[in-house]
């Protein structure tokens, strides 16, 4: 009986000191994070479009808020990248479209495009602000500005310079493919397609998806194969966030006033 008794505080104890699912490992200075979502980038600003000037005054309230940038994937570490006194903030880029990711016709990288306007941030920021940023990329859709940034000549080479730069690439389907409404079958079918495109470009495997219109799959087997997934809207995410539901904050003013306190402009 006491050997019993002993065994049973013995596993009670062990389950008491079982971390919690993605539990951090040290007391983290910070409760939530934000995943910021952005669209388009360019001109005039918009529901589903951030102008070069307001994306710029994005990154600058970030930076003089304390917050350090992460890509999506990196917060399955336990946020141990995030250096005492930041908390962290993830940016991530729907649909592909060339405003995100754009190279001039003399070949410089289009200062206006969201990475370059990442990247001119990083260079004045180095040790503040690491180049990271997940992009959700789309292959094939009617739409030949997001086809993989819109510019068919590069597309390798992007691809290849956001995972060398240090950000992230994820799968938003392969045309943009509501989940909901296709078959299980359909529905891998899309997510192969551009798991294989990606694969080829990434050294990394591709572990975050986005799903378009934040409508989850009749089966949800079909996205098992992901670690991260990410909603449309939600606001703030807890330390201790669902990986298979992450909340997302557009980044558009009324959004900013609201889940950051943001003043309006
Ligand atoms: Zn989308």
């Amino acid at each position: 009986m006491l050997a019993r008794t002993v065994i049973l505080l013995i596993i009670v104890s062990q389950l008491g000191c079982a971390p919690a699912k993605n539990a951090p490992v040290k007391p983290l200075a910070f409760t939530s994070f934000p995943v910021l979502e952005y669209h388009l980038i360019g001109r005039p600003e918009g529901r589903w479009q951030r102008t070069p000037e307001n994306f710029r005054a994005d990154l600058e309230w970030l930076q003089a808020n304390n917050y350090y940038p992460l890509n999506l994937r990196d917060i399955l570490d336990g946020f141990g990248a995030v250096p005492a006194g930041k908390r962290p903030v993830v940016l991530t880029f729907d649909d592909s479209s060339a405003g995100q990711f754009r190279y001039l016709p003399d070949g410089k990288l289009d200062p206006e495009s969201a990475v370059g306007m990442l990247k001119a941030f990083h260079d004045r920021y180095p040790a503040d602000w690491p180049l990271r940023g997940t992009f959700f990329v789309l292959m094939e859709t009617s739409s030949p500005d997001r086809n993989l940034f819109g510019q068919p000549e590069s597309v390798a080479k992007k691809l290849r310079q956001l995972t060398e730069w240090g950000m992230e690439l994820g799968c938003h389907t392969y045309s943009h493919d509501r989940l909901d409404r296709v078959s299980p079958a359909a529905a891998k079918r899309s997510l192969d397609r551009s798991l294989a495109v990606l694969a080829k470009f990434s050294g990394r495997p591709i572990v975050s998806l986005s799903l378009p219109l934040g409508k989850f799959p009749t089966d949800r087997t079909v996205i098992e194969r992901f670690k991260l997934v990410a909603e449309v809207a939600g606001g703030m995410n807890p330390v201790n966030y669902d990986p298979l539901q992450v909340k997302r904050i557009q980044a558009m003013d009324s959004e900013w006033q609201r889940f950051f306190k943001r003043a309006a402009k």
